[in-house]
């Protein structure tokens, strides 16, 4: 099935204990359709950059089959750039700059060929934008999940909520489920945050794992202990590309489904934090693959009698 995927293509300049890069490619769209690109060849992006972005860059999301049809170029504009520092328990971050630049002024153009998508992901973009997206789509999508953070709860609370309630799928941090729902509790701001719109709600807690919610149903699932955690940045939105690109493969929606599509989210986001930037993610063999999906079921699989 096919999938859209709007969000930003960025510039991202990452500190963490382990080292320092400069302006490396980075955003919301370019981890998340390059994490869905392993489940559906029919991936297409709608995003903007300015004439600064590397046109390789834009060469190697296509040579993911990636579709760049909708990734508007602006002529003398910069392209948005984003710029953290990481603590040293690698689970929390502070963002240093935040430079929106063509993002500003984005009107995001759906091409006609992208019309009849059957999932939809809007990655952490302004909620007016990814609101724009839903609107202009001829036929609402058999499932749209919608990704954000808190910059965006810090400047337009009140349009980012009118975004959430037009989707069936949210994904957030559990620092921004608190922001959101204004309670502690995880279970009590699932349920506050359910209210606003969407059915399922994934709650993500870093190196602690992921908490699935639909109705009355939770499922955990566990991130992968691993030996060398060097760059989390990207681990949010490579999990929900992996996650709905599962979704969009088997073309099933069930509660079960997801969980496994949560499995597969993961999976996809313990390789992105292997390396700096996309480097680890472009490049994943259908063995690695399956070998991390066994230690996932390893990790959680319990035999004998309670
Ligand atoms: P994550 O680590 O999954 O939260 O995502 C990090 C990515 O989000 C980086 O590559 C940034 O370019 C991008 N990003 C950071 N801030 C924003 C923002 N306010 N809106 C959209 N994308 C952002």
């Amino acid at each position: 099935m096919s999938l859209l995927t709007v969000g930003t293509v960025a510039f991202d300049a990452i500190e963490t204990p382990f080292g320092k890069t400069d302006k490396i490619i980075g955003g919301s769209a370019t981890y998340g359709s390059l994490a869905a690109s392993y489940f559906t060849d029919q991936v297409k992006l709608v995003a903007v950059v300015g004439d600064d972005f590397p046109k390789a860059d834009i060469r190697l999301l296509e040579s993911h089959g990636i579709d760049t049809e909708g990734l508007q170029i602006k002529a003398g504009e910069k392209s948005f750039f984003w710029s953290g520092k990481y603590h040293i328990d690698m689970n929390s971050r502070d963002t240093l700059v935040t430079e929106l630049n063509v993002l500003e002024s984005f009107d995001p153009v759906i091409p006609d060929s992208y019309q009849g998508v059957e999932y939809l992901m809007l990655g952490n973009l302004s909620p007016q934008v990814q609101k724009a997206v839903i609107e202009r789509l001829d036929q609402k999508p058999k499932l749209i999940m919608m990704d954000t953070m808190n910059f965006w709860m810090d400047i337009a609370m009140k349009e980012l909520k009118e975004t959430i309630a037009l989707v069936d799928v949210l994904s957030i941090n559990d620092a921004e489920a608190r922001q959101l729902s204004g309670e502690y509790s995880l279970v009590k701001a699932a349920k506050k945050i359910m209210e606003m719109g969407p059915k399922t709600l994934i709650i993500k807690k870093g190196e602690n794992g992921a908490l699935l919610f639909n109705g009355d149903s939770v499922f955990f699932a566990p991130a992968l202990p691993l030996e060398e955690v060097f760059d989390p940045t990207g681990a949010g939105d490579t999990f929900a590309g992996g996650f709905i690109g599962y979704l969009a493969k088997t073309d099933d929606t069930s509660f079960n489904n997801m969980k496994k599509a949560v499995i597969y989210g993961s999976a996809l986001a313990s390789f992105a934090v292997e390396k700096f930037g996309t480097e680890r993610i472009i490049k994943i063999s259908d063995d690695e693959m399956e070998d991390r999906i066994h230690r996932f079921i390893d990790l959680v699989q319990l035999e004998g009698k309670f």
